[in-house]
């Protein structure tokens, strides 16, 4: 089973959910994938030892300008205004290239080769069990989805999966939680949370995947968010309060449920929850 666990808003405690979600689990039966690429931090709870290492390219198109005619059919095709024709020279930019491969297909006299630009990494290892792999895009690179995609090749989907999603409702995110039979969404009682969890979840419906939500800070600000769940039929799976203690643990690196065991027993239910509802909307769309 795949679980992405993602949030609107940064900073709601999203990584302290997935680790702590995995440390609470079979932990020889886990894999915590870390797809917040442009910042991924669940290595500084989990502390894995990393014993793999993999770059990862996008082809970039290289033009042979004794076979062009500049005929700007390349510059045309390319959504993304990645290659200009100029009289009698053709300019790349490769910051902005999907390394989509329209322009070499459409290219009418093959003048177009591609080659790899790196653009970040894939690391693989292993914590206390839990199989660990993070993308890392590199500082700069703009292109974040070929990264989470080269980590999601490391799904094995007879295990648990967990997927570390980034913030926000972009690009990335929805690379990163398609394909997910759950999506955990950790909010917060303020507004900012409120309003980025009502975004997050238009998106895990229009991908059809149903979700719950993990309310972090409860006890803070207002019950729009409770409010908003109770009318949109979304379960909340637990609430963790506004505690100086798991703040604390944060801070030093370490997971909430090894800090405060007590804790896993709350995790170990969002997970037999969360297999609960996923076989309810299986039967509900195989009723369909
Ligand atoms: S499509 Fe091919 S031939 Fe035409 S301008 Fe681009 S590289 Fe040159
Ligand atoms: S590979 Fe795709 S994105 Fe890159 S220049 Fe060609 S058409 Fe544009």
């Amino acid at each position: 089973m795949i679980i992405s666990v993602a949030s609107g808003k940064g900073g709601t405690g999203k990584t302290l959910v997935a680790t702590s979600l995995a440390l609470s689990l079979e932990k020889s039966d886990v894999q915590l994938l870390d797809c917040d690429v442009e910042e991924p931090n669940a290595y500084l709870l989990l502390r894995p030892t990393i014993t793999q290492s993999q770059p990862v390219s996008i082809p970039i198109p290289k033009v042979d300008e004794t076979k062009c005619t500049y005929c700007g059919k390349c510059s045309e095709v390319c959504v993304y205004h990645a290659i200009a024709v100029l009289k009698k020279r053709v300019l790349i930019f490769p910051e902005i290239c999907h390394g989509c491969g329209a322009c070499s297909y459409l290219c009418p006299e093959e003048a177009i080769s591609e080659e790899g630009r790196e653009i970040g990494v894939v690391e693989k290892g292993h914590s206390d069990g839990i199989e660990f792999v993070q993308g890392k895009l590199t500082i700069g690179e703009a292109m974040a989805p070929p990264v989470i995609r080269k980590v999601k090749e490391y799904v094995k989907p007879d295990r648990t999966v967990l997927i570390d999603v980034s913030p926000g409702t972009s690009c990335p995110v929805v690379e990163a939680i398609k394909g997910s039979d759950f999506c955990l969404l950790v909010t917060e009682p303020t507004p900012f949370g409120f309003s980025d969890l009502v975004l997050a979840v238009e998106v895990v419906r229009k991908l059809e995947i149903p979700c719950g939500v993990i309310v972090n800070r409860a006890g803070v600000g207002d019950s729009k968010v409770e409010d908003y769940c109770l009318k949109e039929s979304i379960p909340i799976l637990l609430k963790i309060p506004l505690d100086i203690q798991i703040a604390k643990l944060y801070s030093r690196g370490i997971p909430l449920v090894q800090g405060m065991p007590q804790w896993r027993e709350a995790f170990l239910r969002i997970s037999n929850d969360i297999e609960l509802l996923v076989s309810i909307e299986r039967t509900r769309r195989v009723a369909q």
